[in-house]
């Protein structure tokens, strides 16, 4: 009797701690998922800004080989700017993909016969993603992501620039109402910057290429269109 009563003190406890270990495992369970809860939401935000840290990165690279084709442009061709839309003689040769006079040969690459460009080349920066088109090309889009600041390939040439350092050349994008990206208004005032460069495109900020070939992010720290870039020439063909 006494050995019947001590198997079923034994056989309950032992049903008792089960029990008892199915209640703890099921708090373990909601401790983990609620620690791996509170884990993602600290560490997702971490994450996307190292991401979208690495895409500017890959957008400034684009920006320094674009930078570097068009100071071999003027290299070549009597010390001129790559042209934004006028060539050395007079002719019309596009910066952008518009027609076969497109200065592509300089910056490494061609147009198909859509005058189409596939996301990953160096006209496409991954986080300032370009939209259809619907002005010149059409309804396609163009994945033609940067703007060459026409004022300055116009209206200045290299030799009367003393500093290049601080004359913007190449810049990010942003449709204006005709969907359309490629360049800077050549009227050449502020709203130039308005309608085309888009200043928020990097973690509030974004990457311009100067004529020295360097690259920098500037932020966006107003709105003001003139305080955005500093001391840096965008709009005026003088020099203070
Ligand atoms: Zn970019």
């Amino acid at each position: 009797m006494k050995k019947i009563n001590a198997f079923k003190h034994f056989y309950s406890s032992k049903r008792a701690s089960m029990n008892i270990r199915r209640v703890f495992t099921l708090i373990e369970l909601l401790v983990v998922i609620a620690i791996i809860a509170i884990l993602a939401a600290i560490l997702l935000p971490a994450l996307n800004s190292a991401r979208e840290r690495g895409r500017s990165a890959s957008c400034i690279n684009n920006m320094k080989q674009l930078g570097l084709k068009a100071q071999m442009y003027t290299d070549d061709n009597d010390n001129r700017w790559l042209p934004w839309r006028q060539g050395p003689r007079g002719d019309y040769t596009y910066w952008f993909p518009k027609n076969q006079y497109f200065a592509g040969p300089y910056l490494g690459f061609t147009t198909n016969e859509n005058g189409c460009y596939k996301p990953g080349s160096v006209v496409d920066c991954p986080t300032n993603i370009a939209e259809v088109d619907t002005g010149y090309f059409g309804n396609r889009p163009t994945w033609w992501d940067y703007g060459l600041a026409s004022y300055v390939t116009l209206y200045t040439t290299p030799a009367a620039v003393k500093q290049h350092s601080k004359w913007m050349l190449v810049f990010e994008g942003k449709a204006d109402t005709e969907k359309f990206r490629g360049y800077a208004d050549a009227s050449g005032d502020t709203m130039g910057i308005q309608k085309y460069l888009n200043r928020t495109v990097h973690s509030q900020g974004t990457n311009l290429s100067f004529l020295d070939g360097h690259v920098e992010w500037l932020p966006c720290k107003t709105q003001d269109e003139y305080l955005i870039i500093e001391s840096r020439y965008w709009y005026t063909a003088r020099e203070p």
